[in-house]
């Protein structure tokens, strides 16, 4: 783990308002408490098996992100402690995750995931199906008593063409406002646009992301070659 690497960055996030969470997956819960003694909270893990494990070993004051493919049937087995579930991709999962969420008498935090990327094998709403599913929730949002939609999160194609990453950030930022002031111009919690990582984060944060998500920019020796 990079000390001074993660200092930097959590420096420039917190001058730019920027929230930083630190991805863990694959990490040690012992790797992950090296950062935790250094004030980290936020840590986001891809499955749900490896999010329950560390979550039993580690303090509960760490603020749990999934941001893995969710599926319905495990939705139960994360509810009752995650903070914020960042891989939103369909209607019924938003529905398994308010039904399970009220259930543990809990208001967990959800992203709705876009898919910007040009690759077929990630998640997400397309941006062109977005209006269609905002105007669904925001239609059903007296439903969701015990979800809190706080924004969207996207991945940016895997490519060393920053071209490439600038567009698509820049055009989750366009769907992000749209669906903030178009549909949630009522709801406080909609403001943050999740998107960034280790190598196109300062990019993101330039392109308007509100919040990171790093992993082997802190946690390996040459983060860019695996
Ligand atoms: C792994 C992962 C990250 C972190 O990637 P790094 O390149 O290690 O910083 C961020 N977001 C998602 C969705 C991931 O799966």
């Amino acid at each position: 783990m990079h000390v001074e690497t993660y200092q930097r960055l959590r420096a420039q996030c917190a001058q730019k308002r920027v929230t930083l969470v630190i991805v863990s997956k694959t990490r040690t819960a012992e790797q992950i408490g090296r950062l935790y003694a250094l004030g980290q909270r936020d840590f986001a893990e891809n499955y749900v098996r490896e999010l329950c494990e560390k979550h039993a070993l580690l303090p509960t004051d760490i603020r749990w992100h999934l941001i893995g493919h969710l599926q319905r049937n495990k939705v139960k087995q994360v509810v009752g402690f995650v903070h914020c579930i960042q891989s939103v991709d369909s209607i019924e999962l938003l529905d398994s995750i308010q039904k399970h969420a009220r259930a543990h008498g809990r208001v967990v935090d959800v992203l709705l995931q876009v898919h910007v990327a040009q690759e077929e094998n990630k998640f997400g709403f397309l941006p062109a199906q977005m209006p269609h599913f905002l105007q669904f929730i925001a239609d059903h949002a007296h439903q969701y008593t015990h979800l809190r939609i706080c924004g969207l999160m996207g991945m940016a194609t895997f490519t060393q063409d920053q071209a490439v990453w600038r567009r698509e950030f820049t055009l989750l930022r366009e769907v992000f406002t749209q669906a903030r002031d178009t549909y949630f111009a009522a709801n406080e919690s909609f403001r943050v646009l999740s998107m960034g990582m280790s190598a196109d984060y300062e990019t993101a944060i330039e392109q308007g992301s509100t919040l990171v998500r790093v992993g082997s920019l802190v946690f390996d020796a040459h983060p860019f070659t695996n």
